[in-house]
């Protein structure tokens, strides 16, 4: 079960500081949205402003992986003018190791950030990025799937 494992657990996303960043040589974040960077179908707040804000101001991309559809993911891009990428099929990663290409994307230093084991943590271990897993934000609005995956994920983790 030790697959599955993330090489870092944060709380939130604004606890990936610019300092953590630059420590590990990190210039692009690949990202999931729902419950990681905003509560399901809910758009970005003051705080994830702040946090892009930091990240531009530092030279670090920040790309967003959803399985989501597009539609989702442009509602919560535009406002920021950031990329994002609907329908990903993680934890499958042809169609992201494409999107590294175009964005010119290593994968030494590159994270994946997402608040679930078996699509985010799994689909960034097969890239060969970084892995960092959060705490879901607003879990009251998540789809039932989710709530039993939730479940599942709380036995592999008690083996860690
Ligand atoms: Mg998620």
């Amino acid at each position: 079960m030790k697959y599955f494992k993330p090489d870092y657990l944060f709380e939130h996303f604004t606890d990936i500081t610019i300092t953590w960043l630059k420590e590990h040589q990190i210039q692009h974040i690949f990202s999931d949205l729902d419950s990681t960077l905003a509560a399901h179908d809910q758009l970005g707040c003051e705080r994830f402003e702040n946090w892009l804000a930091m990240l531009h101001d530092n030279h670090i991309e920040l790309v967003i992986i959803s399985n989501n559809n597009q539609e989702r993911v442009d509602k919560f891009t535009e406002p920021f003018g950031i990329t994002g990428y609907g329908k990903a099929n993680k934890p499958t990663t042809t169609k992201i190791e494409k999107i590294m290409k175009d964005v010119g994307a290593k994968s030494e230093t590159s994270i994946f950030l997402g608040d679930q084991i078996f699509t985010d943590v799994l689909c960034g271990k097969r890239l060969g990025m970084t892995t960092v897993l959060v705490q879901p934000i607003g879990p009251e609005h998540e789809p039932w799937n989710i709530t039993i995956k939730r479940k599942l994920e709380t036995v592999i983790r008690s083996q860690w």
